[in-house]
């Protein structure tokens, strides 16, 4: 890390130096070219003959000239002046955007390696366990329902590791077809009570709201949203799943009672990799790829996807699907 943030110093230092040199290189070449213009211009009104009678008129030739110089020089350095400044934005701006895309590439590494390797510690220690020790049924079925839970997190991973690998390179297909919304929704709950049975998640349904899409597709951007409502709120608060008939779209709510989400970043957390605050300062692993999908899942529906506080806290994830016509 040290090594890397060493490169990067040399390089925006050599960038900068390099930058300085040709903008004092061009401002030397002006200077030096207008003194020779003033150097050139007073070289020829001392060779003229004031008692010639074109004085006057060839005077007015030299002056012209001379302005005409000072002109051509200043337009062509501040034209030069101009490309340079854009150019050197341009290249900065792109350096630093591909600085910040490795970064949270490492980061997402080093989030999917943790992410792997936990779930696959526990199930190889949780299983050596069964196999080692006579057990009473209540703790094995403990161990059985924390392995079959780690599963779950590493199936849910993988999920969306290949599906945002598929839709980036188009290879996914998407499926159209009739889908009713409250079952849908209703099954996603369910999963997550038998898989998180100590905590409260209330649905609010609404019957006989069909839509046209992608069963996978949508069952993976509700179940991001839900895992996102249980990761990033106390254990002991609810969560609610609100269906709603809106005249010409059907609404999901999600809403927690987290931290909330500041108002800087409830756009960015739509982008790929993106996650609130350092590695450091979060609590909670996780890749940054769950929201990105979702919004690109919903916009394949031709729906909405946006975030606002919850009152008096945590936030609320709402998805806009138009209605089947
Ligand atoms: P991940 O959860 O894997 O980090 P996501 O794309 O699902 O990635 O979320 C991006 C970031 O948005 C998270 O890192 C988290 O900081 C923030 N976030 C998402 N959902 C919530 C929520 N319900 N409450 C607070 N913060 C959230």
């Amino acid at each position: 890390m040290a090594n890397k943030s060493g490169k990067i110093r040399t390089i925006i230092i050599i960038y900068w130096v390099l930058l300085l040199y040709i903008i004092a290189a061009l401002v030397w070449w002006y200077v030096a070219l207008s003194r020779q213009n003033e150097q050139m211009t007073a070289y020829k009104i001392q060779e003229l003959q004031t008692t010639d009678i074109r004085y006057r008129e060839q005077y007015k030739k030299i002056m012209n000239e001379n302005k005409r110089k000072s002109a051509q020089y200043f337009g062509e350095g501040a034209i030069f002046f101009l490309l340079i400044s854009a150019g050197a934005i341009f290249l900065f701006r792109a350096v630093k955007n591909q600085l910040k895309i490795t970064t949270q590439q490492q980061n997402f590494m080093m989030a999917i390696t943790h992410e792997l390797k936990t779930p696959i510690a526990v199930t190889k220690l949780n299983l050596e366990t069964l196999q080692k020790r006579k057990l009473e049924t209540s703790q094995q079925e403990k161990l059985i329902n924390n392995t079959l839970q780690e599963a779950n997190r590493m199936n849910a991973l993988c999920n969306n590791l290949l599906l945002s690998s598929q839709m980036e390179s188009a290879a996914y297909q998407k499926v159209s077809e009739q889908i009713y919304i409250n079952k849908l929704l209703g099954d996603c709950i369910r999963d997550f009570s038998v898989r998180y049975p100590s905590r409260n998640i209330v649905f609010t349904p609404n019957d006989d709201i069909t839509i046209t899409g992608d069963v996978f597709l949508l069952q993976m951007a509700f179940n991001n949203l839900i895992e996102n409502a249980l990761k990033y709120s106390p254990k002991d608060s609810a969560i609610k799943v609100v269906l709603a008939n809106k005249e010409n779209h059907c609404q999901i709510g999600i809403t927690d009672e987290g931290n909330g989400i500041p108002d800087e970043d409830k756009l960015k957390i739509f982008e790929k990799f993106y996650r609130i605050g350092s590695d450091a300062t979060q609590k909670s692993k996780g890749t940054g790829l769950g929201l990105f999908l979702v919004k690109r899942i919903v916009d394949a529906h031709k729906g909405v996807v946006y975030v606002k506080d919850n009152q008096p806290k945590g936030s609320m994830f709402t998805i806009q699907l138009p209605l089947m016509s």
